[in-house]
């Protein structure tokens, strides 16, 4: 078959690899029918995550056609159309026995594409296939549910529901790339008074009122903070979630957040960022961090099936699966393209 294949920073390829085969009797080989790439990846061929080595195949999101299961499996079977999420989860071990599936201690977690060969194939090996894969539900297409394999879950749990948004309250996300808009159509579900999208590109900023945003700010001619105050009766965001991941994002939730508020950290970080404690310590402030569990994921298959959440808008560039060199191309340039996120497909 043919794959992706990262051979160390800056280095990859689209290139003959051999098919993957059942290793355990828990294992599913799934025909992938589309994937995407996900900003990780672009990370990961920068180098920045060591515990991708040379050979792997990347990716970590797909949709695809079971062809193969090991005697152990249940759930799925040859010819089922499955979403391959990008947390793999053993179902056994205590996170996953608390539904805290991203934390895996029985050889699961964020495996795909990072600790074994990933979903940018024509074919993948997907292990725990009975807890790692979900059934496309009937009348969904491809692309809808291609973008529950990681952005929907993570902009929803590890945004909108660890920061605990509740009806009437004023969420402020910090970027608007894939994550922060995902993190947009999440909250919406939860009836804000006012959603307020902070970034740097106009074109995201556009974006982000098409998603549902009420105000946008760039943050590059407009300071945020007096703008949220304002909205606020000077107290601040109930919420604001982090989607970027670098230092000053980071700090500008904590000056946003109103006291007793939420600041949701979902941006994978590099470089550490400085905690103001001396201003925070007497505000209440409850901050969290994360890598997505995927437990929301049956519930946002749901809204999907069922209209309420048309997670199709994300995709901007389609194409084929032999095209993974130009589709990082347009995705990697984001700022030129106009790129959210970008379909690969066999069809
Ligand atoms: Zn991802
Ligand atoms: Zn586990």
């Amino acid at each position: 078959m043919r794959a992706l294949v990262y051979h160390g920073p800056g280095n990859k390829g689209w290139e003959e690899v051999p098919d993957p085969t059942i290793r355990d009797d828990t294992d599913a080989i799934v025909q992938v029918d589309a994937v995407t790439i996900c900003g990780t990846d672009l990370h990961i061929l920068k180098g920045d995550v060591p515990a991708v080595t040379d050979g792997r195949i990347l990716g970590h999101e797909a949709v695809g056609t079971v062809t193969e299961i090991g005697a152990g499996v249940k759930n799925v079977r040859p010819g089922d159309r499955v979403l391959v999420s990008c947390i793999t989860s053993c179902g056994r071990c205590r996170y996953c026995r608390e539904g805290r599936y991203g934390q895996c201690l029985g050889g699961g977690g964020w495996i795909l594409g990072h600790r074994i060969n990933g979903t940018q194939a024509e074919y993948v090996r997907v292990p725990f296939a009975d807890n790692s894969t979900y059934p496309v539900p009937a009348g969904v297409t491809d692309e809808e549910v291609l973008m529950l394999a990681d952005i929907l879950p993570t902009g929803y749990e590890v945004g909108v529901l660890n920061g605990g948004v509740r009806p009437a309250d004023t969420v402020a996300i910090v970027g608007a790339g894939p994550i922060g808009l995902a993190a947009i159509l999440g909250a919406k579900m939860h009836s804000p008074s006012h959603i307020v999208a902070i970034d740097v590109a106009a074109g995201r900023l556009d974006a982000a009122k098409q998603f549902g945003a009420d105000i946008a700010i760039n943050s590059r001619d407009t300071d945020p903070v007096p703008a949220v105050m304002e909205l606020t009766d000077g107290l601040g965001a109930d919420v604001t979630i982090e989607a970027v991941g670098i230092p000053e994002t980071f700090e500008l939730c904590t000056q946003l957040v109103r006291p007793g508020g939420h600041v949701a950290n979902v941006g994978v970080h590099g470089k550490p960022a400085t905690l103001h404690l001396e201003d925070l310590w007497i505000k209440n402030v409850t901050i969290t961090t994360g890598l997505v569990d995927t437990y929301s994921t049956p519930t946002l298959l749901r809204l999907v099936a069922a209209r309420q959440i048309e997670s199709a808008r994300f995709v901007t560039h389609r194409f084929g699966l032999d095209e993974f060199l130009d589709a990082y191309d347009v995705f990697s340039r984001a700022g030129e393209t106009g790129a959210l996120k970008v379909a690969l497909s066999r069809h």
